[in-house]
């Protein structure tokens, strides 16, 4: 693995607007550390129990490091993820219930934790994530005006199963920032969008990602 190298190549494809999350599941922490060292500062995790270990870990030597969390999430372990140091976003709230608890209990939060609600754009049942946009909005009406917990943005995969998988990936993404734009425009509020992985990134930026999540290309 050569971070600079990597890094530089998804630099130079990024547009201004978007930006890159390096998504740092099942590698060790010192690969955290290359990416930090070399600048960078936005690293995702999906398991509450990885991300805890790792934070402590790194958090001196990753001062500045903004953790998000982009898997999963069940709600016993919610405390545990707002003890997270630098924890700066969740990109996997995937329903009212979840979002109402992550609201609940922001009296943990140390500081500002940044949301975006997951959005099953690809309709695979395996995936979670907000059916429509009416069950988004409402949820998008939850946050309290001066709650340390901020509505930030929407979040999708694009669909896995699928002879057509560039097709299905730029349907995914442009439904996902047309209805960022509708809900941004309704409630009068700005939201950004993530979207892409290592195979689709492309793709989502064409569509206007603000966030693409790469693991895998960046670590081999
Ligand atoms: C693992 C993962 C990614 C990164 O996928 P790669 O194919 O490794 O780039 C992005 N988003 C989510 C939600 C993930 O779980």
């Amino acid at each position: 693995m050569n971070p600079s190298q990597n890094l530089a190549r998804i630099q130079g494809q990024l547009p201004a607007g978007s930006n890159l999350l390096i998504v740092s599941k099942t590698r060790p922490y010192q690969d955290i550390q290359a990416y930090y060292d070399i600048g960078h500062r936005d690293f995702g995790e999906n398991r509450v129990q990885e991300l805890l270990e790792k934070s402590e870990i790194l958090k001196s030597t990753c001062p500045d490091i903004r953790w998000h969390m982009i898997g999963h999430l069940q709600s016993n372990k919610i405390n545990q993820l707002y003890s997270v140091h630098n924890l700066w976003a969740i990109h996997s709230v995937d329903d009212q219930d979840l979002l109402e608890k992550l609201l609940k209990a922001e009296a943990k939060l140390s500081s500002n934790l940044n949301l975006f609600l997951q959005y099953n754009t690809s309709r695979e049942e395996e995936k979670s994530g907000f059916e429509d946009y009416e069950s988004l909005k409402k949820a998008a009406l939850l946050f309290p005006a001066n709650s340390k917990v901020k509505l930030y943005g929407l979040m999708t995969m694009g669909t896995l199963r699928t002879e057509n998988f560039e097709g299905e990936a730029r349907r995914c993404f442009h439904e996902l920032n047309q209805i960022k734009d509708r809900l941004s425009q309704e409630l009068s509020y700005p939201l950004q969008t993530s979207m892409g992985m290592s195979q689709d990134y492309q793709i989502a930026l064409e569509e206007k990602a603000n966030w693409i999540r790469l693991g895998t290309m960046l670590f081999i």
